[in-house]
């Protein structure tokens, strides 16, 4: 993946409302097995060339005049811990910062685009945005997981490439939408667990 990835799949978060100003980061595995990564207080739907640095797996600025993400130690024990992912997007989208306001991790299966990608959807503790601890614990939820909610703060997910990794973040992003909305109109049926099983198959 390419600097050019970065600046067209940030336009695509912005425009879906996925980042406020300047909240957020990009990155991804460069295809000499590096780290692009979008410069620390840059816009995601107002990237530059410029904005996009890359970085080796120790942190350090290895191309680019500007300061990487102040979540990079975050990006890259993601990297480190799950070898298949190539891509993490880490968004502040109002709708999906709301359940990690409410402290509770993602768990009602409310249609099976949910339960066949995600299941669940973990939370971290909190902590100061930008340090190791917060790094650490989400790194950890990223275990058996794609995405992972960061608690008062947002959301990050992770895939195969940036289209994969914006899809599920917009998956997730409709999800919030949709469960609010149903809230507002009074109930939220889940899908029971025989529900669950069958799209569970679907995968085998
Ligand atoms: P950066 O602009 O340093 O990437 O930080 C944005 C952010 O969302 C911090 O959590
Ligand atoms: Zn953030």
């Amino acid at each position: 993946m390419i600097k050019e990835d970065i600046i067209y799949f940030g336009k695509r978060i912005y425009g879906q409302g996925l980042s406020p100003a300047t909240s957020g980061n990009i990155s991804c595995i460069s295809d000499d097995n590096n780290i692009l990564i979008t410069a620390s207080g840059s816009a995601a739907g107002d990237l530059t060339f410029d904005d996009v640095v890359k970085i080796n797996f120790k942190g350090e600025i290895l191309e680019g005049n500007k300061k990487a993400s102040s979540e990079k130690n975050m990006h890259i024990k993601i990297y480190k811990k799950r070898p298949d992912i190539k891509a993490i997007i880490h968004s502040h989208s109002p709708e999906i910062t709301a359940f990690a306001v409410s402290g509770l991790e993602i768990n009602e299966v409310i249609m099976p685009e949910f339960a066949f990608y995600f299941g669940s959807i973990p939370i971290s503790k909190y902590y100061l945005p930008s340090t190791i601890e917060l790094a650490e614990d989400v790194a950890n939820l990223f275990k058996n997981k794609n995405a992972v909610l960061m608690k008062n703060h947002g959301v990050i997910v992770g895939g195969r490439d940036l289209k994969e990794t914006f899809y599920y973040l917009e998956s997730i992003q409709a999800y919030c939408k949709t469960y609010l909305c149903a809230k507002l109109l009074g109930k939220v049926k889940a899908l029971n667990k025989k529900q669950i099983k069958e799209i569970d198959n679907l995968k085998h």
